[in-house]
């Protein structure tokens, strides 16, 4: 009978994609519903998908239209080339479906009325067998399901209750041939074939194979233990199968996999389409049986092979691995291995099913057919949530009906949407396939075009009817940095579906497990106009991406957008040869992660982000947050003066300082550390040797003590940062004419570690040190003074030891607050008796210590207070306070000139001090490279030829073969020193001093 359907659905809306409707009180706003969804469905999800723009609201689905409100209560068109994944055949609330729909409802006819004859799935069941006689002339038996994913659950369970009768079978045929003979064997009755039994023997370890009771009982329990092994499960590399699971084991892509290992099914995967492979992977499945027979009187050990494979499953083109069809060959060979080994080729037809490919199967054209079929997506029609599983009626196992229920499988209502889905397929002598074929290939032959303009952006062009899949093409720094790793971090494609989104009104997304290629199945309806939208929107996208034109690319992420515009805006392009790339052979690579300070230096790592004000990068970078990773530079080559080379990678994490100090503040450094961690898991993989944590991720962790690796070397790079610190201070000293061995140093945060180690070391340069600290923690600030004073007195120790100078010398000798010891009476009793042979005493001269305070009292040249005006007398001062308000106003210094370093986060410098001519405030000092005066990476806002410290303590690492840790947790003196020395031997030396904030 033909069923009476037409092919085209009469269409309810057919405005343009970029048409608008006025305003509709039922629109919602669609930031509240983000945010529940974030809240209270996906939270990491949801994130990603508001990162992307991709967060819209769709209240309305009709034909090849899908309908969202703007936060006007507007309502907007765009053009769905996403087509549910390939569910809608038929395009959204197809009329005829929709009609369906209703009179399932107008009707009452049930939803749930199980153990019943359920009369939709009759007819469902009967309409596919029909069809699958129709065209390869054998019936099938469907298993109703409801998703794609349980259909392949379903052909998983069969296939193995299939393998596990056909084993049963024969281990019971091969029991019931020993039984037979076992009589007569027993006796004595027959000769034994000495060959086939030594076989055997070499299996099973037999001494004697002539008693046969033993022989019998052995192979018995060989045959039932190898019968029971976990059956094997195949499929190729880049397969989707589903997410169950069950499913999701035989679903290539290890993203979805890995954290499943654990669990379920034995899956083996064969590279696709090879076809040896495939046929050596089944050779490599092979499980021996044994048996004994008897002939002519002589008895033989006979071995049967039998495949462990319980089923074959492919897809014949991949979906979501990327839109790959699967040669003839290869399917030949899948065909031919089944045979062969009597198992079943199940085929996964979910998404190629249904017309899409010109045929109701695509396996009509391939010309291999399957034992099982899996359907599901438009064979619901768009409305009905449904997959089936077809099996062949000679290999169905009839008890699979009661072993395999679901409550909502073979609804009435469901079946009686998907027998009519059957029927518009069918209808018209198949007209909606035909049109899948030709307006598949109007697509194909308009993208094939863009493809030849814009070279180098879109790779291939892959499908069948309308299943087709863009590849772009994997970016090299063209111009863009960010182009480039959106590419690197398979994030092209879903920027580039949002950008069509935005800009175009066309929907479409990446394949699941291919995030490189966007698949476009819209429904056999498309429209020429929906086409020729598409393609616009595909050409300007490909020309933004050749010409490398980031903000292009990305404006719609800030509600920018030229969507609608009459004639198309010139594109500036940013265009160049990609650089030559370094050569790594033999050269050590170290890393080094930054992050960008303000916003708006964005800019300066990509010039192509130019029109952006710097207001619009901080919203940029704000919404990109969750999802943009790691920025890889290209590797930039150090020299040092020794000779030595090492290679730099900058791994740029795309946040400014202003997100980590927000997040610090909320004490939310999850996704942060995250970040870090890829910067450091990406580094060891591409084996560089060691990496440095600049800006404040070293901060965020913890000074590298979160980072749990151990096959890298870590620094903070804090022990050359605070050598260039005091180096600057000196430099900024002799400037202004300050002298040191007259001058106070004041340490403000000297409870902390870096500022204890420059009062240490200045305690080397002074002549009096004030160490301010916080109230209610004098305790440490107490150690500390006597720290100091203890260390003053080891180095009299050894000038005088040592290096021999004579006790009336020593005061010319020495400098700091050493110098000022001596001549104390205490100090000068303990000195008298030294020589070369004199141990230093150290408890000894910790009591010293005590009577040199004593003796000092208020001319003490080492002072602790938690009151900041005590810095008055100081000319040289250094922020390191943990404070979050500065600290250090003008009214709280005493006169000119006066030195500050203030490497404090934030800033412990009050603006109020800038003001003050006769006062230098720096944050540290930069470093000058020695050999690489044109040295910069792109957005560290530092002058060309120079380097933070903290980066360049990490190139020291490297080119002086230092690859243990260095600057982790708290630092020492000795490490200063050290690093020091190196950067002596390296050339490395103080060059500006820093005064722009580099964190
Ligand atoms: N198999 C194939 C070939 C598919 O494309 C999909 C879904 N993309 C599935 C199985 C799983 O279907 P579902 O998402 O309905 O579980």
């Amino acid at each position: 009978m033909t069923p009476n359907v037409s092919t085209m659905p009469p269409r309810t809306d057919d405005r343009p994609a970029d048409s608008v409707r006025p305003a509709d009180s039922r629109a919602k706003p669609a930031q509240s519903t983000i945010d529940d969804y974030i809240q209270y469905c996906r939270p990491r999800t949801g994130e990603v998908l508001r990162a992307a723009g991709l967060d819209t609201e769709y209240h309305r689905g009709v034909g090849d239209q899908l309908f969202y409100y703007d936060e006007n209560g507007r309502e907007h068109a765009v053009w769905d080339f996403l087509g549910g994944y390939g569910s809608l055949i038929f395009g959204h609330n197809h009329p005829e479906l929709v009609e369906v729909a209703m009179s399932n409802l107008r009707n009452q006819v049930p939803f749930s009325a199980q153990a019943s004859c359920r009369g939709g799935a009759a007819r469902l069941g009967a309409k596919l067998s029909g069809m699958m006689q129709e065209r390869f002339g054998e019936s099938f038996v469907t298993t109703l399901a409801n998703s794609g994913s349980e259909a392949t659950e379903a052909a998983i369970k069969h296939a193995e209750m299939q393998q596990r009768s056909k084993f049963e079978a024969l281990e019971e045929r091969l029991r019931a041939d020993l039984t037979k003979i076992r009589p007569a064997l027993t006796m004595g009755e027959f000769r034994v074939n000495e060959e086939s039994f030594a076989r055997l023997g070499d299996v099973f370890r037999f001494s004697n194979s002539s008693n046969f009771e033993k022989v019998i009982e052995a192979i018995l329990s060989h045959n039932s233990r190898i019968i029971w092994k976990t059956p094997d499960f195949l499929a190729v590399t880049r397969s989707f199968h589903g997410k169950t699971s069950g499913a999701v084991k035989l679903t290539y892509n290890p993203k979805y996999r890995g954290i499943f290992n654990r669990i379920g099914i034995n899956a083996n995967f064969v590279s696709a389409f090879d076809a040896d492979e495939l046929r050596a992977a089944v050779s490599g499945k092979m499980i021996k049986l044994y048996s004994l027979e008897v002939r002519k009187s002589e008895v033989f050990c006979v071995e049967r092979q039998v495949s462990n494979v319980a089923g074959l499953f492919i897809e014949p083109i991949q979906g979501e691995g990327g839109i790959h069809v699967a040669p003839p060959e290869f399917l030949r060979a899948c065909r031919e291995l089944a045979d062969e080994h009597n198992f079943p080729l199940i085929i996964d037809e979910i998404q190629t099913g249904m017309g899409r490919t010109g045929t109701w199967l695509y396996s009509e054209q391939s010309g291999c057919l399957g034992d099982y079929y899996m359907l599901s997506k438009s064979l619901g029609g768009g409305l009905a949530k449904t997959s089936a599983l077809l099996v062949r009626t000679k290999h169905y196992i009839p008890d699979f009906g009661f072993v395999h229920t679901s409550t909502f499988a073979e609804d009435d209502p469901g079946c009686n949407i998907a027998v009519r889905s059957l029927e518009l397929i069918e209808a018209n002598d198949g007209q909606l396939m035909r049109n899948c074929v030709r307006q598949g290939n109007a697509i194909v032959s308009g993208l094939k075009k863009i493809q030849a303009r814009y070279p180098g952006v879109i790779k291939e062009i892959r499908g069948v009817g309308l299943l087709i899949g863009v590849e772009l093409e994997e970016q090299v720094n063209r111009g863009s940095l960010l182009i480039y790793n959106l590419s690197r971090q398979e994030l092209l494609a879903p920027v580039v579906a949002s950008h069509l989104l935005h800009e175009y009104g066309i929907r479409v997304a990446p394949a699941l497990s291919a995030g490189q290629v966007i698949r476009l199945e819209p429904s056999a309806y498309i429209s020429d106009d929906a086409i020729a939208a598409c393609l616009h929107g595909f050409e300007r996208v490909c020309e933004v991406i050749y010409k490398q034109n980031m903000y292009e690319l990305t404006k719609f992420l800030i509600g920018l957008t030229h969507r609608g515009e009459a004639t198309p805006h010139e594109i500036q392009s940013f265009r160049r040869e990609p650089l030559p790339k370094v050569s790594e052979e033999g050269v050590r690579k170290i890393a080094f992660i930054g992050h960008l300070i303000a916003a708006g230096d964005v800019k300066l790592a990509d010039p192509t982000m130019g029109a952006y004000t710097d207001q619009q990068c901080d919203t940029l970078l704000r919404r990109i947050f969750a999802v943009y990773g790691m920025i890889q530079y290209d590797l930039i080559e150090v020299r040092s003066v020794m000779g030595e080379r090492v290679l730099l990678g900058f791994l740029g994490l795309c946040f400014h300082s202003d997100i980590i100090i927000e997040r610090m503040r909320s004490k939310d450094l999850g996704i942060l550390q995250e970040k870090i961690m890829e910067c450091v898991d990406y580094a060891i993989e591409n084996k560089f040797t060691n990496i440095g944590f600049g800006g404040l991720s070293s901060i965020v962790m913890n000074n590298c003590k979160k980072v749990n690796r151990t096959t890298i070397g870590l620094t903070s790079g804090n022990a050359f940062t605070t050598a260039m610190g005091l180096e600057a201070m000196f430099q900024a000293a002799r400037e202004q004419n300050v002298d040191l061995s007259k001058a106070t140093f004041a340490g403000i945060g000297a409870n902390g570690n870096i500022c204890s180690i420059y009062c240490k070391i200045m305690a080397d340069h002074v002549a009096g040190l004030i160490l301010v600290g916080r109230e209610g923690r004098e305790g440490p600030l107490k150690v500390l003074e006597d720290e100091i004073y203890f260390e003053a007195l080891e180095k009299i120790f050894i000038t005088l030891a040592a290096d021999q100078v004579p006790l009336a010398e020593l005061p010319q000798q020495l400098t700091g607050i050493s110098r000022i010891l001596i001549e104390t009476a205490a100090a000068k009793k303990f000195f008298a008796t030294v020589d070369e042979s004199t141990e230093f005493d150290e408890k000894k001269a910790r009591g010293i210590v005590r009577e040199i305070k004593a003796e000092l009292g208020d001319r003490a040249p080492v002072k602790f207070t938690t009151d900041l005006r005590e810095i008055k007398n100081a000319q040289l001062i250094l922020g390191a306070s943990s404070s979050l308000e500065p600290m250090i106003t003008a009214d709280v210094l005493g006169e000119g000139p006066i030195i500050i370093c203030d490497v404090a986060l934030p800033q412990d410098t009050h603006e109020s001090v800038l003001e003050r001519d006769d006062v230098t405030v720096m944050l540290g000092g930069l470093v000058r490279l020695p050999l690489n005066p044109n040295f910069v990476v792109d957005g560290i806002p530092v002058p060309d030829g120079h380097a933070y410290a903290c980066m360049s303590e990490t190139l020291l690492l490297g080119l002086h073969g230092m690859s243990e840790n260095y600057s982790i947790g708290s630092i020492s003196k000795t490490q200063v020193k050290k690093i020091t020395e190196v950067a002596r031997i390296h050339g490395f030396k103080l060059g500006m001093l820093k005064r722009e904030k580099s964190f």
